[in-house]
């Protein structure tokens, strides 16, 4: 069977952990990382309870705490790792739904809750909120960038706010990189006692790049964060980052109760740490414990500077495009993706492009949209991308 998977299963498979895998979103985990993945499965370790697995939940926990920190989010923050930031967004605006109903009570009056959101939202906090049955108060930003003044300006434009819960940001866009104003948002957040949720699944690990620090001020007043290290924090599929100012709020809405598991929760306040109590999940790999050890192994400059790689990839990316008479830059790039136009091509002349790139084996690099037009897209995130590479790609768009 392992004749099918390297005759077969492999050969179809796009390598998502290529320097050449320049589309959505690449993955490069540390070859760290990838082995002590191997350790997590062959052990068996069932991620639920402190009672069942209290080292690695211990260790999980100290990987989160290094997120938590450089997201400025106070010593009580914390929370889980879960598959991904679909399940992150779900988790985290579950307890914003719950938390909000009951602040609101019976001025609610049997509406359904809103959440705030731009129109450049992930895919996934539409899917939440129909899954939750929540509406999206959705606000315009002319420049794909939800602001304090946006929201402001969509609240007082709106009959009847009374029944928005929460604001989701995004640090920063999948498509474009973009990072919201955390700040102030965060801040209407504050003045409305609405939940902030920060969806951070790709752009949230721009935080460890000194050179990208200030974009992400007002994080620290998020309510919930979520960061997919299988994205920019080098760790295997699947893992998302998921993190509560208030654990306690969400262990409120997570708890399963049963029987059977009376044993796991117990008073003691010397900390027991119940990831199940955290999202919507029971059982779960432990799959922080990736992340975990390559960060000791590697040490989190190393991260900073990888990080770092791929934005600096972008801003050169950038400069060549602005430099090349046939090419448009769309707009400077925030964290490491680019977008860029072809004067003059179809979107069939962008299709023909990327796929035969693909096809001669330089790079994965499918066409994206802006605005309703289509347009190329580098997605930077390996640090073993070269720019000879980005020359060779961008030399076929003559
Ligand atoms: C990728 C992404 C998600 C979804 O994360 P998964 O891990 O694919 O479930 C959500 N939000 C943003 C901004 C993303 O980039």
């Amino acid at each position: 069977m392992l004749g099918v998977y390297s005759s077969v299963i492999a050969p179809s498979i796009i390598s998502a952990d290529s320097p050449r895998f320049l589309g959505f979103i690449p993955a490069a985990p540390t070859k760290a990382s990838l082995l002590f993945d191997m350790v997590v499965s062959s052990a068996s370790i069932q991620g639920i309870s402190w009672l069942e697995a209290s080292g690695a939940i211990a260790a999980e926990n100290s990987a989160l705490r290094v997120i938590a920190d450089e997201a400025g989010m106070p010593a009580g923050a914390g929370g889980c790792f879960v598959s991904g930031g679909s399940a992150g967004n779900l988790s985290a605006l579950a307890v914003a739904r719950e938390t909000g109903k009951h602040r609101l009570g019976d001025a609610l009056a049997g509406r359904r809750p809103r959440v705030v959101v731009g129109e450049d939202a992930h895919s996934s906090i539409v899917n939440t909120l129909r899954l939750l049955e929540m509406d999206a108060l959705v606000v315009r930003t002319p420049d794909h960038r939800l602001t304090g003044p946006t929201v402001r300006a969509a609240i007082a434009a709106d009959p009847d706010p009374s029944d928005v819960v929460a604001v989701v940001a995004t640090s920063g866009t999948t498509n474009a990189g973009i990072v919201d104003d955390l700040a102030g948002v965060g801040a209407i957040a504050r003045e409305h006692d609405w939940w902030f949720h920060v969806d951070g699944a790709y752009g949230g690990s721009g935080i460890f790049a000194h050179s990208l620090k200030p974009k992400y001020a007002g994080l620290e007043l998020a309510d919930s964060f979520i960061l997919d290290p299988h994205k920019w924090l080098f760790a295997p599929f699947d893992c998302c980052a998921l993190l509560y100012r208030q654990p306690a709020l969400a262990k409120a809405t997570h708890t399963q109760d049963a029987s059977y598991l009376d044993v796991i929760h117990t008073d003691d306040p010397a900390g027991e740490w119940n990831p199940t109590d955290y999202a919507y999940h029971l059982t779960r790999r432990a799959r922080g414990l990736p992340l975990w050890f390559s960060l000791a192994v590697h040490g989190i400059d190393a991260y900073r500077s990888a990080i770092e790689v791929a934005v600096d990839l972008a801003r050169q990316t950038a400069e060549l495009i602005a430099a090349t008479p046939h090419l448009e830059l769309i707009r400077e790039p925030d964290l490491g993706v680019v977008l860029f136009r072809r004067v003059g091509w179809s979107p069939a002349d962008y299709d023909e492009w990327a796929t035969t790139l693909h096809r001669d084996g330089i790079a994965f690099i499918p066409p994206s949209k802006w605005e309703g037009e289509t347009v190329g897209r580098f997605a930077f995130l390996h640090p073993h991308t070269p720019m000879e590479l980005v020359r060779q790609i961008l030399d076929r768009t003559a």
